[in-house]
């Protein structure tokens, strides 16, 4: 599956460049990444033995700014997934107009059968075979799956050592009191919330009698189904890797944010409210009015993606959709945000953090929040006209307005040498 995810990149692009009428040579240009580096990491486990895990970290562009995107850590990273990523970084951020290019990283790896102390060896690890490669004015990383603001900490602290001073601008995601910002770790979640909620006011919901079905409870699901939830819809679904609750007349989610407070790798399983468990598959199927997908990629394809019932697609996650997939449910006349509008929250706040960090200066909690839903909503407003205007669906109008903006600033740059 991973296998053919950059060939989805490159089908996306083509698509958008083909509409923009774009230089072919600067669609050759955007078709390869800049950088791409894979490092062996020796890690010495608990009982005493050695595993040499394989990271990667792709810096697909530096043309708009440094490089900015998170790090994986995950049984299937592969090459071809980071690099997926790398590019769809570059997109998200050209599209929210943020001065970032667009990088990825990650580690093939099962952190849920390792213990802290083996993953903060491979974070080290990692982040010194990496470390030629970032900078806080060349590549900043940040959290994504299965990695958090603890192993930002850890990425800090190593750069720092190395350095011998404190660099906070090198990483973004940071635990509060080491540089990092308020609002960060909700920001994802935050962000798709907004893009939601705009949706359903352009198509006419009312927010009170719209269902919601969420895929992915961790940090971008989470906070997204309890964020909608607070501004009124009903939450009818959950799921995580350990399967899924569904309740038509809407789940009690305080019980489920209690349940994962406590549970075994904060897990919905063994979950034992009022409510009804489903598989994954049957989650995406059910009859709500939206749907999240906030887990993993491909996970609506063309095998499922004629029996979806929802009307609005929020991705939360990067990459949910297949191109064949989309096809059909452009056909069927579901609106779908596109991811790298949808979760550049994160990215957003990310992008704040890195400035507070430059400027030794932290703003409160409103500040944050007013500027990313200013910045969402600016984003939202853009792709939503322009998209209407040029007659597209939505995640082809994000494209075309952000590969134009990279092949702008290509083209004013120039070609070097
Ligand atoms: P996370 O690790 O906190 O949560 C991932 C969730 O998906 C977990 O609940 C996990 O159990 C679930 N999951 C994993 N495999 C699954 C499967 N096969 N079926 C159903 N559920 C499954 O990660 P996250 O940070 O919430 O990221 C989720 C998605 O959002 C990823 O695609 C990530 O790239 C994207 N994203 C994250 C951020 C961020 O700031 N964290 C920003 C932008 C995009």
């Amino acid at each position: 599956m991973a296998g053919s995810l950059f060939s989805m990149v490159l089908k996306q692009l083509d698509i958008a460049t083909k509409n923009l009428n774009l230089d072919e040579n600067i669609h050759t240009i955007l078709k390869h990444p800049e950088r791409e580096l894979t490092v062996a990491i020796p890690v010495k486990m608990d009982d005493g033995h050695v595993e040499v895990f394989t990271g990667h970290r792709v810096q697909y562009s530096s043309i708009r700014g440094p490089c900015k995107g998170g790090i994986r850590y995950h049984p299937d990273v592969s090459l071809d997934e980071v690099k997926s990523l790398a590019a769809w970084m570059t997109w998200k951020c050209a599209v929210m107009n943020i001065p970032y290019g667009g990088a990825k990283g990650g580690i093939k790896c099962d952190p849920f059968k390792m213990s802290k102390d083996e993953i903060q060896r491979m974070t080290r690890r990692y982040t010194v075979m990496i470390m030629p490669i970032l900078g806080p004015k060349r590549d900043i990383p940040a959290p994504d799956v299965n990695t958090g603001a603890e192993t930002m900490g850890w990425i800090m602290d190593t750069i720092s050592m190395f350095e011998g001073r404190t660099v906070l601008d090198i990483v973004t995601g940071k635990p509060i009191g080491l540089g990092g910002s308020l609002g960060r770790r909700e920001a994802t979640g935050r962000g798709v919330m907004l893009v939601t909620l705009e949706t359903m006011k352009k198509l006419g919901y009312d927010i009170s009698n719209t269902t919601v079905v969420v895929q992915g409870f961790g940090n971008v699901g989470s906070v997204a189904a309890n964020l909608l939830h607070e501004a009124g819809c009903k939450i009818i679904g959950v799921s995580d890797v350990s399967g899924g609750f569904y309740n038509p007349k809407g789940l009690d989610l305080a019980s489920i944010n209690k349940h994962v407070s406590v549970s075994k790798n904060h897990l919905l399983e063994g979950y034992k409210g009022d409510a009804e468990t489903v598989s994954n598959e049957e989650l995406l199927l059910l009859d709500a009015d939206v749907l999240i997908p906030a887990a993993l990629e491909n996970q609506i394809t063309k095998e499922n993606a004629s029996k979806l019932k929802a009307k609005i697609i929020a991705e939360g996650a990067n990459g949910p959709t297949t191109p064949e997939a989309d096809k059909i449910l452009r056909d069927k006349g579901v609106t779908l945000v596109p991811d790298i509008l949808a979760n550049a929250g994160g990215v957003v706040v990310s992008y704040f953090e890195w400035v507070q960090d430059i400027q030794a200066f932290f703003w409160d909690v409103d500040e944050v929040n007013k500027n990313l839903k200013r910045i969402m909503g600016k984003g939202f407003d853009e792709v939503w006209s322009f998209s209407k205007d040029k007659k597209v669906d939505m995640r082809t109008g994000a494209y075309m307005l952000a590969i134009d903006r990279v092949a702008k600033a290509l083209k004013q740059r120039g070609i070097f040498p």
